[in-house]
């Protein structure tokens, strides 16, 4: 049976909840025990795949195929264990299995409600996979006292209360404002939300308190004395650099050890934190830096790229240098010059991405970069715009577009060397989809197998021709056109196992020029930077050189 920690958070959003009991889990691991991290989000929509960007920050796709919220992107960036499906549940899930179970008569006529048919769903989901880990680390999203939450708050505690004692504990973070005009550190907004959590039955255990400031020896006592938990078990979280301090930062303050006596595991194993201490050495100890241009169109709203962003730091820390990114909205050259803004750059990346706009400056970088020679990496739509820039220039077909871009628009306009995918292989089974299908759910999602060509760039990088990567797409390269492509020199150097779906294509003769049809950067990780993004940074290390 596994101990669950649940993590709550009060007083202000975007506290760093996920980061927190993603470093946590990082430090179970280094005392030895293995974790599994979920996340519980009170909002309706049924999952975040067809969230805006803009809204809620990247979708993440998990290897068995669900679109979920980015925090599971950090569980799996700092313990290395890829998350499920079931790791991840919105109450508009929740509610939409409660009514589907009520249309199918399965309650027998009994009237529906929140306690005991919502909260037995959630508990029901909580527990899956109980027997597989020591830790099961459940992260509740958004605030105490949100509306929308409480069916799960009432859930966590109804678990605790049925479980063994001792078998669960809560942690909460909160903020501790500082008043410059008094120079003082303000403790009561973190005894007012734990006052919430109190008066709906849970006494948090640890108390993480988010300050800008050293938080006092007098003001941790009174934190403990007011919201009835341990002195030890108040842990201050200052501010860093970088994420990936995380772990070591909140082992120097005591976390991992306050859980653990909060489980009373004593003598508590000994953490080994040599993974962490050479992922900050990597971090800090630098030789030189690359720059480094993402061209997208969610640019304003950084969160909309995390992954990409986090695999270009751990290329990075691959090759000790600093990875410099920039943020090019490519809507700004799409009917001019893209040189102007693409000039000074060591590499390109130009990542996934849905709809038209913006992508006719996102294919002038790709013809940039081919012309120019500087590295370039497409992921998704960057790869089939790649595709799409190599047949209109190079293969003589003018009007190439993608099939996407003509359904937008309702009319036809391109010749679709990018196609609507609507029967593919998975597994041992034929997933067929129709072109007015839902938008939710209806991608090719999750890891899929590619072969990769004997000799190519990409075989080389991986060290292997058997790949698995996860994807998140309705679009497909035509195969149509490969002839005529590989002909003016683009190889299709990665082909889904039955031959039928390109996965990566490569410029013979250009320095470093790979474009992708799925998402590597989901599966990077600090202490295992990803073979494409770690190369990808060595090759604009070299390019720099030749500046
Ligand atoms: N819009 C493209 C498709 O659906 C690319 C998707 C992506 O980049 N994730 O195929």
């Amino acid at each position: 049976m596994a101990r669950y920690v649940f993590i709550t958070g009060g007083v202000v959003s975007s506290l760093g909840k996920g980061l927190a009991s993603a470093a946590l889990g990082a430090l179970l691991q280094a005392r030895g025990f293995s974790v599994r991290l979920r996340k519980l989000d009170p909002y309706l929509n049924v999952d975040p795949g067809t969230m805006s960007p803009f809204e809620h920050g990247e979708v993440f796709v998990t290897d068995d195929g669900a679109e979920t919220d980015l925090d599971l992107g950090h569980y799996e960036r700092f313990t290395g264990v890829p998350a499920r499906k079931t790791d991840s549940v919105s109450s508009g899930r929740i509610y939409t299995t409660v009514l589907e179970k009520e249309r199918r008569g399965d309650y027998l006529g009994k009237t529906i409600q929140v306690i005991p048919h919502v909260t037995n769903e959630i508990k029901d989901w909580i527990e899956i996979g109980d027997d597989e880990v020591d830790f099961m680390l459940c992260e509740i999203g958004g605030t105490v006292g949100d509306i929308e939450g409480l069916p799960f708050f009432e859930a966590i505690r109804q678990f605790a209360q049925e479980r063994p004692r001792g078998q669960c504990i809560f942690m909460h973070l909160t903020l501790l404002p500082y008043l410059a005009a008094s120079g003082e550190l303000k403790t009561k907004p973190t005894q007012h939300s734990v006052k919430e959590l109190r008066s709906i039955g849970l006494q948090p255990d640890v108390l993480v308190c988010r300050s800008e400031q050293p938080i006092p020896d007098k003001e941790r006592a009174k934190i403990a004395l007011f919201c009835n938990v341990r002195p030890e078990a108040v842990i201050p979280a200052y501010d860093l650099k970088s994420i990936y301090e995380a772990p070591l930062a909140y082992h120097r303050v005591g976390l991992d050890q306050a859980v653990l006596d909060a489980f009373q595991i004593a003598p508590a194993p000994r953490p080994d934190l040599s993974v962490w201490e050479d992922v900050v050495d990597r971090l800090h100890n630098v030789d030189g830096e690359v720059n480094i241009a993402i061209v997208g169109k969610y640019t304003a709203l950084e969160d909309a790229y995390k992954s990409i962003k986090e695999a270009l730091t751990h290329g990075g820390m691959a090759n000790r240098v600093k990875v410099n990114v920039s943020w090019v909205d490519a809507e700004v050259f799409d009917r001019e010059d893209a040189a102007p803004h693409l000039e000074g750059f060591h590499a390109i990346l130009v990542p996934g991405g849905f709809g038209e706009r913006g992508t006719e400056g996102k294919i002038k970088a790709a013809q940039f970069a081919r012309e120019r020679n500087v590295p370039y990496l497409g992921i998704c739509l960057g790869m089939q715009l790649a595709v799409i820039e190599a047949a209109r220039n190079k293969a003589g077909i003018k009007d190439a577009g993608s099939e996407e871009f003509d359904h937008e628009a309702g009319q036809k306009r391109f010749t679709p060397v990018v196609y609507h995918l609507k029967e593919w292989v998975q597994g041992n089974y034929t997933v067929t989809r129709s072109a007015d299908d839902d938008k939710g759910g209806t991608m090719r999602l999750g890891a899929y197998d590619a072969t990769l060509k004997e000799g190519s760039k990409v075989a080389e990088i991986y060290g292997a021709t058997a790949i698995e990567e996860r994807h998140r797409h309705r679009y497909e390269v035509d195969t149509k056109y490969r002839d005529k492509l590989e002909k003016c020199g683009l190889t299709f150097s990665g082909m889904s196992p039955d031959g039928r779906l390109p996965e990566i294509v490569e410029w013979k003769g250009h320095p470093w020029f790979i474009g992708v049809q799925f998402h590597p950067e989901l599966k990077s990780k600090p202490f295992a930077p990803h073979p494409l993004f770690a190369d990808f940074v060595r090759a604009a290390v070299v390019s720099s050189r030749l500046v």
